[in-house]
């Protein structure tokens, strides 16, 4: 049997959690009575809204129109009335601004046979047009997919990769993507390739998902294309673009680089699956597929979610609590956002960056104080991007910021893999964090 591809060094193995979550199939959430549809998603610029109290509101009527081209617009997820615009928390512990939309009125778009359009016809302009009014981002980032495949195309890339490698636990999205929707996940695929003029296009899946894969190719197949599927090894953060192109390759990216360096466009099965959704259907992406699972809950459930969904209200239709939760962790339980169990986490809205709501308890939490350094190297060890974090962590808490820029500190991705690593219990990527908040002047 051929070895799972994997990337050259660093990385962890977590623990596997994922196995009940992805026995879910995807079902269709209650719709929220109240949807609060931020304005900002998670890193991008605020949108600037374009409703006020008093206004009423289509299923699928642009909100918010984006100020750049980091940020894509924002559409209403329910049809109904806006019966406040203000600050809210937000899934990434930080606040902004959020148009709040009570259901009412008819459903324009859900429910009703829907006009397939033949995009056979259309050139890759006009699909890049379609997918940025839609609001198709890049799956758990603010940034537009009409804007990166228009940067793609300028280099002429040679490999367009699907990611459903999911390594961290309870994770389970992009395989139901895979297993629920594979001739759809196919059409994005094809979509796509269309556009970028990639020669190759590849599927990456852990072993456990090469049957849902499998799928997806025969569908490709029947529309005349072919599709690999590669399987990595589920060594954390293997999902990463530019861990996924280096090991596919076998060639690193350059310092500071992407996946297009090598030639590569990288993204996930979710941001196929929309994409299809908004050139052959006319459908703008307030939706998201959502794990919701941990130990504090009873049984796991994937759940196609309105934007703007409140995280309690999950909770509620998953069954509710059987524990109460220490942490609740918006996204991977590695690179997600966790507040704590006490904190008021009921009311914070899903957006499209959120993939899981993680219900954790005490046991799945990193515990202990924290010691002096051994020199034991572990973090070294798990850095998957080569870096020292023990010392770039020393330096940059010594404030010097910009010694600490010259040895790496813009490489480090947050991953988390040396703080996972570390027996003394040292927040390394915590503090990194914030020392690359710091350098980049309060904005990272
Ligand atoms: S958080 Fe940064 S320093 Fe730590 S392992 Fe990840 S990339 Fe390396
Ligand atoms: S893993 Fe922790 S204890 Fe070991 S060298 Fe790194 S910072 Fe020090």
């Amino acid at each position: 049997m051929t070895q799972p591809l994997t990337f050259p060094r660093g990385g962890i193995h977590l623990p596997p959690h994922s196995q009940e979550s992805r026995r879910a199939p995807i079902v269709n959430a209650a719709m929220p009575s109240v949807a609060v549809v931020p304005m900002r998603r998670r890193g991008g610029s605020a949108a600037v809204c374009l409703v006020a109290p008093g206004d009423r509101v289509a299923e699928g009527e642009l909100i918010g129109r984006p100020p750049d081209q980091s940020s894509a617009p924002v559409h209403a997820s329910i049809p109904g009335a806006v019966v406040e615009v203000r600050e809210v928390l937000l899934s990434d512990g930080t606040t902004g601004q959020a148009v709040v939309i009570e259901l009412g009125g008819t459903f324009a778009q859900s429910g009703r046979p829907r006009p397939v359009r033949d995009w056979t016809h259309l050139g890759p302009s006009q699909i890049l047009t379609i997918v940025g009014e839609a609001g198709v981002a890049l799956d758990g980032h603010c940034e537009p997919l009409a804007v990166r495949f228009a940067t793609a195309r300028g280099r002429s890339p040679q490999v367009l990769l699907a990611n459903a490698v999911e390594s961290e636990p309870w994770l389970a999205a992009e395989f139901r993507q895979l297993a629920d929707r594979p001739g759809d996940v196919a059409e994005g695929l094809r979509i796509a390739q269309a556009v970028l003029g990639c020669r190759r296009v590849v599927l990456a899946v852990t072993g456990d998902a090469a049957q849902a894969a499998d799928a997806v190719a025969a569908a490709f197949r029947a529309s005349g294309g072919t599709l690999e599927v590669a399987v990595f090894d589920g060594r954390y953060p293997q999902e990463e673009e530019t861990r996924l192109a280096a090991a596919l390759l076998g060639r690193e990216v350059p310092r500071g680089g992407t996946a297009l360096d090598l030639g590569a466009v990288v993204t996930s099965v979710s941001s196929f699956a929309a994409l299809r959704d908004a050139v052959v259907l006319g459908k703008p992406c307030f939706e998201r597929i959502v794990t919701v699972a941990g130990p504090a809950l009873g049984a796991p459930r994937n759940l196609k979610v309105r934007v703007g969904t409140r995280a309690g209200e999950l909770v509620e239709e998953a069954g509710g609590l059987v524990a109460r939760p220490a942490a609740v962790v918006f996204g991977g339980a590695m690179q997600g956002h966790a507040f704590p169990g006490s904190a008021d986490w009921q009311e914070v809205p899903v957006t499209q960056e959120v993939p899981a709501v993680l219900l954790l308890a005490r046991g799945d939490l990193a515990r202990g104080r924290r010691r002096p350094c051994l020199r034991c190297g572990r973090c070294l060890d798990a850095c998957p991007w080569g870096l020292v974090p023990v010392r770039l962590h020393e330096i940059a808490e010594s404030g010097a910021l910009a010694r600490a820029s010259t040895e790496g500190l813009g490489e480090c991705t947050g991953c988390g893999c040396c703080s996972y690593a570390c027996p003394s219990r040292i927040p390394l990527a915590a503090g990194l964090r914030e020392a690359r908040v710091r350098s980049a002047g309060g904005a990272e």
